[in-house]
Parts: structure tokens; sequence; C-alpha cells
């Protein structure tokens, strides 16, 4: 599997760029910004979808032209789906930024699979930074969006953020595999052993 990062925006958000390495067709996770940006790395490459973590406004803001370009779907975890298609759910008019997404095409849920030629990922449905957080998880990697961060977690100050739930998601990302790669939604990348070590959001042993 090859991982490609642009970090993009005026929050510094992760766009994740998922292939087989072997020519197979790309999934855009969280297409933060900077349509342009986007579109150059794929360089014309098939895209077979453009995945949310969560329906935030810097996750999204450029998707709409991805999605434009490429005609890919678009998937988000069935619990955001609904919030995506306004600056207002995204939260973007909190902030002054006039950013939507169009309607999904196909509504995630916990252990669904996402697909890309040899790639396959598992949906892990994660709440507390919103309530249809969901991290990616498969072939010794995890998407993490904003549950999960390199010595911390995503707020859950904002809008349908929950600390309780929060916590429960780490506690299930902690039964994951020390090895495991973590691509986070913000920041730079870890290992989970590494935030096992780190993290205070972690279960203590
Ligand atoms: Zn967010
Ligand atoms: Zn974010």
């Amino acid at each position: 599997m090859r991982v490609r990062r642009l970090t993009l925006g005026p929050l510094d958000t992760n766009c994740w760029l998922v292939d087989d390495g072997a020519g197979g067709p790309v999934l855009v996770i969280d297409p933060a910004e900077e349509a342009d940006a986007i579109l150059a790395a794929l360089d014309g490459a098939d895209v077979a979808a453009v995945v949310l973590t969560h329906g935030h406004f810097d996750h999204l803001a450029a998707a709409r032209a991805v999605i434009d370009a490429t005609a890919a779907p678009l998937l988000v975890h069935e619990t955001d789906a609904p919030h995506i298609t306004t600056p207002h759910g995204t939260g973007g008019a909190l902030f002054g930024f006039d950013a939507s997404a169009p309607e999904a095409d196909r509504l995630l849920a916990e252990d669904d699979i996402v697909e890309a030629g040899g790639v396959r990922l598992r949906v892990l449905h994660t709440p507390g930074h919103t309530p249809g957080c969901i991290c990616l998880e498969g072939d010794g990697h995890l998407f993490s969006g904003d549950t999960l961060f390199a010595g911390s977690v995503g707020r859950t100050d904002f809008p349908g953020g929950d600390m309780t739930a929060m916590r429960r998601s780490i506690g299930r990302l902690a039964s994951l595999a020390d090895e495991i790669r973590v691509h986070p939604g913000h920041g730079p990348e870890t290992t989970i052993g590494r935030e096992r070590r780190v993290n205070p959001f972690f279960p203590r042993a």
C-alpha cells in the first residue's frame, strides 16, 4: 500500500492519497483544501472514492472540486452525512469559511470496507470529536482523522463533541497492534506503540 500526504488549507489539514502501489485507483481521504494541489498529485489517476474521516469544513473544502474533476463517489459516516452539505453543518460558518460538500453517495458504518484496487480499509466508528468520526484501518495503517493525533486527541468542545465517547474510541484504538502506523488529520505521523507510551489519553495498563 502506498500512502502520500498533502498538508493543505489554513488549519494544515492532512489529506491522504492511498493506493496499492501497482497502478490501482486512489482513495482520497479528506480533500481538505487546494483542489489544484490534490489533482496535481493524482496526475490523472482514477479515484476509487473520496472518503471523509468526519464532516468538518477543514477536511472537505476541496471535495466538490475533486469530485467534479474525477467523478469519484463521496463516502462519509452516516451520522455526519447530514451535516456536510452546508457551511453551518460543517462548522465552517463558525470560523468564516464557506465550505461544504456534495451529498454523500455512500453512507459508512462500523466494519464497512472501503476498497481501491488492492487496498482494503475497514471502517472503525470512533465518535468523540464529532458523532460520525471514523478511522480507516488496514494493512498496518490507521487513518485516524481528528480522533487520534501524535501525543493527543481531537477537540471535544465543538458542537457534537463528547469526551466520554472520545475516551471509549481511544480505548478501542489502544487494542490495535503497536506497529500500526497512524496517519492523523493534523500533525505528524506516529504509531500505536508510540501513542501507548506517550499519549495521556491512552488507557494505562
Ligand atoms: Zn474536525
Ligand atoms: Zn480537522
